[in-house]
Parts: C-alpha cells; structure tokens; sequence
C-alpha cells in the first residue's frame, strides 16, 4: 500500500476516520456569499470526493460580537440551520466528514462589538475592545454551547473549536491579553477557565458521540504568550473536559514570524506537536507547511501526530488524496505556499482561489465545471457528463511559462492536437529563476506537476524551437497562442551599458558573479527576489530547502521554550555582501508585496542590513558607481555592479506576422499585458483560455 500511515484509518470510537489527513479550517470568503452555499458546497463536495479523512469549515462565530467583520459568518439561529444541512449532506453524500469550525474572533474581530477579556487593542485591528463582563462571559459560553448543538443539528460530524491563532479563547488563556482581577484571570486555574467551561458544555450539549476538536496554541511566538507547562495543563484539562481530538495552532496572528509562508522550511512545527503528544492520551494533530504525501507520511511513521492537518494543499488540489493513494503522487499539484490567491485574496476582501488551481473556490463557473478527466476521481471540474471525444482543432502555444504550460495542458487533456514551442532546453520561463530564489524552492513542484501533464495529457513538446509565423502556418494550425512571456526593461540611464551593469536575467538565470556590493534599480517582486537571493546567509544547493534549525534561529524561535510565547533572540545573519534596493516612487519599497508575505520579505532585508531607499533619481553609472539624487542631494552608491530589476516588457514579436497571415492568434500571460503579471494571471488566463478555444 502507497503511504500506509497516511491511509491507514483512526478510530474514535463512535466513528471512524479513513485517513489520517485533516483538511484544516481555511476561510475562503464563499461563507458569506448569499446564495445558500451553493459555491461553498461545490467547493466541498469535490475535497470530499477527493477523499480526505475529515474537513473544517472556516471560523463560524457563535455571536456578532465574535464575527471577524461585520456580518461575517456565525450559525446562531435555528433559521440558519437548513443551508448548513445542505453543506453536510453534500459532503456525505460524497463519503466525505466535516466538523464546522467555531471562532469567536475577539479582539482580532474588525468591527466597534469587538469585545476581550481585557481591553487591549491588538495591533492588527483598528478597534479596541470592550472589556467584557463576567455575565458577557458565561453568555459566550452559552453561545459556544448553542452554536455547537446547531452544528450537530446541521448534520456535522463535530466541530473545532479555535483556541489558537490568538482569537478570544487564546486571549483568555495567554497573560499578554488577559489582565483580569477576577475569576476568570491572573493564574492559570482561572485564565483557563474560559475555555474549560466552553468545553465542558458543548460536550454535555452535543452527547457523547459527536467529534470536539479543540485547537490548542503550542506556540503563540509572541511576548507574554503561553509557558510550556501552562500548555500541557491546558491540553490535559480539554482532553478532561470532553476533547476528542486535538490540533496544533502556530503563532497568534500578530506575531511577526512567517509561519507558513514559503520561506519556511516543510515540516518545521511537527516537533512541537510530537512534544506535547507525549503528554496526553487522545488524538492530535499537526499542521503547517506539509503539502506532499511523503512529508505527511514521515510525520506519522516518526510519530510525531496521529494526524496531519493540510489547508492550501486541498486548494491546490482537491485530489491529494485520491492520487497519493493510487501511487500518482507525482500527478499532485502541489501548494507553493505562496498565499497570493489565498490568504492574500482573503485580506483584500476578495474570495480565496489558488495561483496554482484556478478553479478552487469557482467551482460552479462553466469554465471551472470542465477540464481534464480523472481516471479515479471523475473530472477536475463537476460536469462528470460531458463528453472529450476528440476535438478536431490543432493549436500551437508558443512560449513554455506558466501561461503557455497551463493553456497547452488543458487544451490537449481535452483532446486537442497541442504543440507546445519554447525556444529555451526546458520548460516553466520566469518560474526557472523564480526557483533558484532562497525560499522560493516550492516552484519546482509546479513545474514537476505541469512536465507530468505535458506526459498525461499527450502535448507535443518542441524545446529548443522558435517557432516563426511562417512555420506555424506551414504547419497548418488553427489557433495560435501566444504565451511568449516577457523580457527585462532596460531604462534609459546614462553608462546604462557599463560592465558594472547586469541585468536581473543575468543573475537569475546565466548565474554571472556579483561582486561584494550592489545596487538594485527597481523594487518590485523581482527586485526583491534578487534581494533575496544575494543576500542569503545559508547558501544551498537549487531546490534544497533552509534547515529547521537555520529557520528558527532566523526568526527567533525557542524549541527549549525557554521565554514565554517560544521566543528567543534572533541571530545576527552573515550577509555575504552589501546591498541598495532603490526605487523611484515615493510609496513605502515593498508596499505592493503580497499583503500576508511582503512584511516578512521586508524583515527578512532589513535584518540583513539591505538599504531600501524611494525616491531615488538615477542619474548615471560609471566606474565610481550609480550616482543618484534622493530630494535634490546627490550622492553616489560605491557599488560593485548594479542590477537592473526595472519591470518588464511584453515579448510578441511574431504576433503581427501571424494576423499578416490571417492566423487567429490569442496573447496570455506576460505577452498580452507586462504590467502587474504574476504567475496567478499567467495559470488563470491559459486555463480559461483553453475552455474557450475547446468550445
Ligand atoms: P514590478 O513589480 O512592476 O517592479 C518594477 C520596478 O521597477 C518598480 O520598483 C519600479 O519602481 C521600477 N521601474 C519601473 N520602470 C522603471 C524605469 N524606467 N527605470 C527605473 N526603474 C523602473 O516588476 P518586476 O519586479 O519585474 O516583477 C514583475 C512581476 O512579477 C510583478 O508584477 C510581480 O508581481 C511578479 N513577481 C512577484 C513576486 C512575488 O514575490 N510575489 C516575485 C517576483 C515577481 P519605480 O517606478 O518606483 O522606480
Ligand atoms: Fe498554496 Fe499559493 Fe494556492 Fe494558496 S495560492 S493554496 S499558497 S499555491
């Protein structure tokens, strides 16, 4: 049997589990869409067909103070009941389990009711909350306890109850938000109280034979958080009190250490899981960063968890499950970590997806609806009857970056004669240098993913050809797309062509010496890459990721738990080389970053002593340096070589050529627009474009 800790089933006594793999609770926005959780069951139904053990929804609140913003999702009424019936049925119907996730936000809520134990304001919200009284309290519990046996009411299979992440239950229990004088603060006894009373009552109200799971913090990472020996009483008083299973909650949501972004290494909190599981007797899980079978299967074989919980890898692929235990481990479409259609839609108020997976969270748009077939679990999509008999049409896509690698894979899985050119020896464009980035080496599962489609679905590869118009209609194709991606923007500045000057291309790519000082023109996500990448204090091998060790000595974090909240001091980082990020505007350097990963980006170059300089006027390089003018004051930046990471232009050449011809002719990814590309457009406009050239 393929990974027999991963399949093999865990019995709770009343029911049974088929797996060992949680699809954790992941807000996705389509909880609040007014539509009877129509996408919502969708989104479901399929992870459910795809297998996993059991799924939490995202944090339902049992109160409107507990929303996370204002008419967020909360089930606190009997008439709410029925479109969460529809949700659990659809999940079963599909032979699938799911606990609804119960989140009283607290002070993290961001709306004026936000209410705390004490009235601290966090740093993340704009509100400070009300402190709440003790009738407030027992009424919250009541809520819990109510909202609980609607759950159960619904159909649910057991709930989670969110102790973690720094939401309400966690301020009651860590010092830093809770400075009460009564019974429900100062010592441990009475700051766990709270959640001991939660606990207590949603058991007695849901019976015995309903699944309780109660998300525990292991490590808050912030000043004044939890104790190791305040964690353990608080995991033996939930397994007292009625939890049937527990899970691992990493760092409040405040703290200022990436804890599942890509820098962080797979597998980096399983340790901590593995210490408290010694010390209880019921199930617990573990969590962050583990998105492939192998990992997954490594945790459980050491014995770290007796399950793993994986959140963004289901919206990387709902089918995880299915192929891993049919041995097609390398048919997975593996979540980079990346949260740019995830978490960071989620912050913008835009509902979540994936930058790998366009179809997550849209599974009832048409588009969505169709794609390749599945031998095992039916479609990509949900449309099980369409029919992919041979479609007649033979389409050349020109250009193998993830716009080119998506369209030209969907095109053929729906049997389109497709033929794929690049000029370079290999496919994946910009996603070649995106993996040579220190922290970025996760995109080399997607290019893994899209080279075992290309074998799949039967697309004709051509690597080392350009193609010309002429060969394209010499060749007889319908359709033409071209996804030929872009090429560096050289500006116009005076020495422009000094040898001091390189362009990001040729450090990424052709992997020429920088010398021990440099300045970067331009500050975008390129400009920060190649940040990264010359000011890396751990050199490794391409693909190799940071060691656990390095990590936590990075960012600071304690596994002796030494400090309160896992903190320690973070090590001075040995930067191989002085480094100036300078860009032209005046906006904050790295403000367009992704909304939950830019903060660390910046962090991480400012702990490496990079100078971020904006309003830079370049005015020419020569043998001293890049002379620059900040607010009328000249200055020149001694650098060694300067690297031009100044955006992009679109690469299209061959386009007139081609309408010269009357060939019709698609433009995607870089090609069709330069400005604000990102691999997340590049996947999303190959893929649709594909169900449009199908018909
Ligand atoms: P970009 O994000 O548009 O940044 C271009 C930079 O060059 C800006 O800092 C711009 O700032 C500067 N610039 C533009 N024209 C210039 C000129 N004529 N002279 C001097 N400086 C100039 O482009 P990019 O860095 O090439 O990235 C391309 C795309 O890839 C981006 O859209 C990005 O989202 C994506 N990407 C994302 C990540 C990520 O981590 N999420 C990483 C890599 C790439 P000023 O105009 O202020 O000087
Ligand atoms: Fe994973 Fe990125 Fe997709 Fe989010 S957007 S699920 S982080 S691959």
């Amino acid at each position: 049997m393929n990974y027999p800790h991963l399949f093999a089933p865990l019995d709770l006594g009343f029911t049974t589990l088929k797996n060992r793999v949680l699809m954790g609770s992941m807000h996705t926005g389509l909880e609040e869409e007014k539509d009877n959780f129509e996408k919502l069951v969708a989104y479901f139904a399929a992870r459910a067909r795809g297998g996993v053990g059991l799924m939490v929804t995202g944090g339902i609140s049992p109160n409107r103070q507990g929303w996370l913003v204002p008419f967020g999702a909360k089930l606190t009424s009997r008439s709410e009941i029925s479109r969460h019936s529809h949700l659990t049925k659809s999940v079963h119907d599909e032979g699938g389990k799911i606990a609804m996730q119960i989140l009283h936000a607290g002070r993290y809520s961001v709306h004026p009711l936000a209410v705390a134990p004490s009235a601290i304001k966090a740093p993340i919200s704009p509100f400070k909350p009300w402190e709440m009284s003790r009738r407030l309290i027992r009424a919250t519990i009541s809520d819990f306890a109510n909202c609980a046996a609607r759950a159960r009411e619904s159909g649910y299979d057991g709930i989670e109850i969110m102790g973690s992440e720094g939401y309400l239950i966690n301020q009651f229990v860590a010092p830093r938000t809770n400075h009460r004088k009564d019974e429900w603060g100062g010592s441990a006894e009475n700051r766990f109280r709270f959640p001991e009373e939660i606990m207590r009552t949603v058991r007695q109200k849901t019976g015995k034979d309903f699944i309780i799971i109660f998300r525990v913090s292991l490590l808050d990472l912030v000043d004044d958080g939890s104790n190791w020996d305040e964690i353990v009483l608080l995991a033996k008083k939930m397994e007292a009190a009625g939890a049937t299973i527990l899970n691992t909650g990493i760092g409040w949501h405040e703290a200022r250490i990436p804890t599942i972004a890509t820098v962080v290494p797979r597998g980096a909190y399983t340790w901590i899981t593995e210490k408290l599981r010694a010390e209880i007797s019921i199930p617990i899980i573990t969590t962050n960063r583990i998105n492939t079978p192998e990992k997954a299967e490594e945790i459980l074989k050491n014995g770290h968890a007796d399950m793993v919980s994986m959140a963004r890898p289901f919206l990387a692929d709902p089918d995880f499950m299915i192929k891993a235990a049919a041995g097609r481990g390398d048919e997975i479409n593996t979540c980079i970590a990346c949260n740019q259609a995830c978490l960071d839609h989620i912050f913008s108020k835009k509902n979540a997806s994936c930058l790998v997976n366009p179809r997550a969270c849209r599974e009832t748009e048409n588009w969505a609806k169709s794609g390749m077939r599945d031998e095992e679990s039916g479609m990509r999509g949900q449309n099980l009857t369409q029919n992919f008999s041979k479609n007649k049409k033979k389409v050349a896509v020109i250009g193998a970056g993830p716009a080119g690698l998506a369209c030209a894979t969907e095109l053929a899985g729906r049997g389109i004669e497709t033929h794929l050119f690049d000029a370079a020896n290999e496919t994946g464009g910009q996603f070649n240098m995106a993996k040579r980035i220190p922290g970025k080496e996760e995109f080399y599962e997607t290019l893994r993913f899209f080279n075992k489609m290309i074998e799949k679905t039967g697309v004709h590869l051509h690597l080392n050809t350009r193609a010309t118009a002429d060969f394209l209609a010499a060749e007889k194709f319908d359709e033409v797309v071209l996804s030929t991606g872009v090429l560096p923007r050289i500006p116009k500045i005076e020495g422009i062509g000094h040898p001091k000057v390189l362009i990001y291309t040729d450090v990424l790519a052709k992997q020429k010496m920088v010398g021990k000082s440099v300045a970067i023109v331009g500050a975008g996500g390129i400009g920060f890459d190649v940040a990264m990448f010359l000011s890396e204090p751990h050199p490794r091998k391409p693909g190799e990721f940071l060691s656990i060790e390095n990590y936590q000595n990075e960012w600071g974090i304690d596994p002796n738990f030494e400090n309160r909240g896992g903190l320690k001091k973070a090590e001075k980082p040995d930067v191989p080389r002085k480094i100036w990020l300078l860009q032209r505007s005046k906006n904050k350097v790295g403000e367009r970053l992704g909304k939950t990963t830019g903060w660390a980006h910046r962090m991480t170059l400012k702990k490496r002593g990079v100078e971020m300089w904006n309003e830079v006027e370049y005015m020419k390089i020569d043998d001293t340096g890049l002379h620059i003018s900040i607010k009328n004051q000249a200055q020149i930046i001694e650098a060694e070589h300067v690297v031009i990471c100044a955006g992009q232009e679109s690469q299209r050449e061959i386009l007139q050529p081609l309408a010269d011809l009357g060939i019709k002719t698609h433009l995607i990814g870089g090609a069709k627009a330069a400005g604000e590309l990102d691999a997340k457009r590049a996947i999303e406009e190959g893929t649709k474009l594909a169900f449009e050239i199908a018909g």
